[in-house]
């Protein structure tokens, strides 16, 4: 019977309480510890998207736990994307080829309390909620943690600490302050704000239901996202500053209604408290976190935004935390439990997959905000998913293998380059075999 091992999560939100869930199903003793309050008591106090797109990852790590059939049940499909464009017209465009593959949008506090439900049900799991780990010294492998806002801390010490403590996690913070940890912050230069589009008066979806609605206008975006109530949440993707539609330039604007009217027409008619909504919900900053590796010591990890804070435009960040955490529990079963070999190797494995799914969120941006509006885009979209249609092996979208598919992020980015390879020579081929045909034509007949 292999060792049971002496488990500390910092933090109990998407990804700690997920794995505390894995590890304590492998026999692990586990501790969560959690700087808010249960939210099963007092409320979701997430501060962040209020909805989430799950994918083919996300669905994989609730399948692993016993909780994607109950998880899918409250889950709205999002077969393609509708755009509404600046005239107030749209077009739907599926994300890809076979109907049966969607994206799916959940409630993040409903599936955070669905989470920490299935750890609770787990007797080798306890959950402490205001309790955040402030410090941890990485050679005894305590972690300390605040108690009841008291000045004493509890030192606990376990054979394995767990940074699942989000983009701006203490955990990490304390693998910076030992020392020899490199790490990258950054703030891109767009904010999001959230507003609401509320089910019509008989709690019908005021727009279509299973899509994800986007208002592309070229440095800014709108999208929007159903909920189970029949309300939309909208998110604006704007810059913070600037002399074009931002956060900034509509401080002096008064006839705030007017001015969303002359860039999302037909929208703002089925937003009755957008003007509330907009002057009281806060902008978040949208930061994407970078670390050399993802261990200190012998005995501490990261995962989830902790490791890798992406940018949102892939639906991807939630995904992928959750990848992480079926990641780690496999090589800490490969490496029969032990802590040093499996978080070595697993830092090496995720942290070019945490690189990989950065660059394609901050790519598909522009993506979403711009490139989709235009023609030529959609026709290669339109031309890939026939592709992928007639030669299902040979073409696969980049799309698809992000959110359908749990290829891992770096050998898609490694597929996707190759295949730019391939059809550049292609193209050149074909180039030079018309003005090989030209020349001979001239040859002949001139
Ligand atoms: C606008 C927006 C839209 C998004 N949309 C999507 C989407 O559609 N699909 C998707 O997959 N992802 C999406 N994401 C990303 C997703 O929200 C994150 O990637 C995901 O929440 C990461 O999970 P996590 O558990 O690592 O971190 P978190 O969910 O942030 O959880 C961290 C937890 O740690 C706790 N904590 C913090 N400090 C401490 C401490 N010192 N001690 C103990 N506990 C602590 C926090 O209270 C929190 O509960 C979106 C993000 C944003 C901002």
């Amino acid at each position: 019977m292999s060792r049971q091992l002496e488990i500390t999560i910092a933090g109990a939100g998407l990804a700690g309480s997920l794995l505390a869930s894995l590890l304590a199903d492998r026999g692990h003793r586990v501790r969560v510890f959690e700087r808010r309050p249960d939210p099963r008591r007092s409320g979701f106090l997430g501060g962040r998207s209020i909805n989430l797109a799950l994918s083919a990852r996300g669905l994989e790590a609730l399948e692993a736990i016993g909780i994607r059939d109950e998880v899918m049940q409250n889950a709205i499909p999002m077969q393609g994307r509708i755009m509404h464009d600046a005239n107030s017209q749209t077009s739907f465009h599926p994300y890809s080829a076979n109907p049966d593959e969607a994206i799916n949008s959940v409630s993040r506090g409903d599936l955070n309390i669905r989470l920490l439900d299935a750890a609770a049900s787990r007797p080798n799991v306890s959950l402490h909620f205001q309790e955040p780990v402030v410090d941890v010294d990485f050679a005894s492998g305590i972690a300390h943690v605040q108690h009841d806002h008291d000045e004493d801390l509890k030192h606990v010490k376990s054979d394995l600490i767990v940074g699942a403590d989000g983009a701006y996690s203490a955990v990490r913070g304390a693998m910076q302050s030992a020392g020899g940890f490199g790490f990258r912050q950054q703030y891109i230069s767009h904010g999001y704000k959230e507003l609401v589009i509320p089910p019509q008066p008989d709690g019908g979806f005021a727009l279509e239901k299973n899509a994800l609605h986007i208002w592309p206008r070229g440095a800014s975006m709108m999208i929007a996202l159903p909920n189970a109530d029949g309300s939309f949440t909208c998110t604006l993707f704007w810059p913070w500053e600037g002399p074009g539609t931002s956060f900034e330039s509509l401080e002096d604007v008064e006839d705030l209604v007017g001015y969303f009217r002359g860039i999302y027409p037909d929208a703002v008619d089925l937003m009755p408290t957008l003007e509330e909504d907009y002057r009281e919900n806060p902008i978040g900053h949208l930061v994407m976190i970078s670390c050399e590796r993802w261990t200190c010591g012998h005995s501490a990890v990261l995962l989830g935004d902790a490791a890798h804070a992406i940018v949102p435009f892939f639906g991807q960040g939630m995904n992928a935390a959750f990848q992480d955490c079926i990641v780690l529990d496999r090589h800490l079963e490969a490496a029969d439990r032990d802590v040093r070999t499996a978080i070595a190797a697993f830092s090496a494995e995720q942290k070019p997959n945490g690189d990989a799914i950065s660059q394609l969120s901050l790519e598909n941006f522009l993506v979403m905000r711009d490139k989709v509006s235009s023609p030529w885009f959609r026709f290669r979209e339109r031309l890939a998913k026939w592709l992928h249609l007639v030669l299902p092996r040979h073409v696969q979208p980049v799309y698809n293998l992000v959110s359908f598919s749990t290829t891992p992020y770096r050998d898609i980015v490694e597929k996707r380059a190759r295949h730019r390879r391939a059809m550049q020579a292609l193209v050149t081929a074909m180039l030079g075999l018309g003005a090989l045909a030209i020349a001979f034509l001239v040859g002949t007949f001139v």
